[in-house]
């Protein structure tokens, strides 16, 4: 097992932190040649559209879609991560979506920072519940038949699966939560 953050911009250091603390060596990635020996990525919290833009004129963005459809990279999106994995995405300024996740997601959908907040959450599988960052988050609007729901928060779902695609709108790594990266491990 390979893992990398994408480390252009946004919480990379603390996915980084989250996965020391469970004993595995990761990488900033920051290029195709990063890029090329993973087995699992993860796309950290941040602004969307930055990460966008740079996942599309690099090229990182095509290589990472390819990689997932002939299933050799595993990719976990926490917030901005997940609405760059996400579809459609609607919105203001909506970024270049990955389009990796069959569903439909909303930016900012709570607000703005003052709204950020923090929620005691429970996730199938993963005991006892633990607490997580919602900050300017997405929230998912729609989802195909292949998606799963995984965790819920006032009845919306906050963590989905697809395959080996896993996608938060709140963050696990702001709050040090290591449950959710384990999951992503196994995928
Ligand atoms: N609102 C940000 C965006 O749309 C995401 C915020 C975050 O990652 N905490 O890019």
């Amino acid at each position: 097992m390979t893992v990398g953050v994408l480390a252009v911009h946004g919480d990379f250091s603390e996915h980084r932190s989250v996965l020391a603390s469970l004993d595995v060596e990761s990488r900033e990635i920051r290029t195709l040649e990063d890029l090329a020996p993973l087995t699992h990525l993860i796309i950290p919290g941040g602004e969307s559209t930055v990460m966008g833009g740079f996942l599309e004129r690099t090229g990182m963005g095509k290589r990472i879609q390819k990689r997932v459809a002939e299933g050799s990279l595993a990719v976990f999106g926490t917030c901005a991560g997940a609405i760059l994995l996400t579809k459609k995405i609607t919105g203001k300024l909506p970024p270049h979506s990955l389009k990796l996740l069959d569903a439909t997601i909303e930016r900012n959908a709570y607000g703005t920072q003052h709204q950020s907040f923090e929620a005691s959450i429970t996730v199938l599988v993963v005991r006892p519940k633990i607490t997580v960052a919602f900050i300017r988050a997405p929230r998912f609007t729609k989802m195909g038949k292949s998606v799963s729901v995984l965790a819920k928060h006032n009845g919306d779902p906050i963590l989905v699966r697809q395959g080996r695609i896993l996608a938060s709108t709140f963050h696990p790594e702001v709050t040090g939560e290591t449950a959710i990266h384990a999951l992503f491990l196994k995928l």
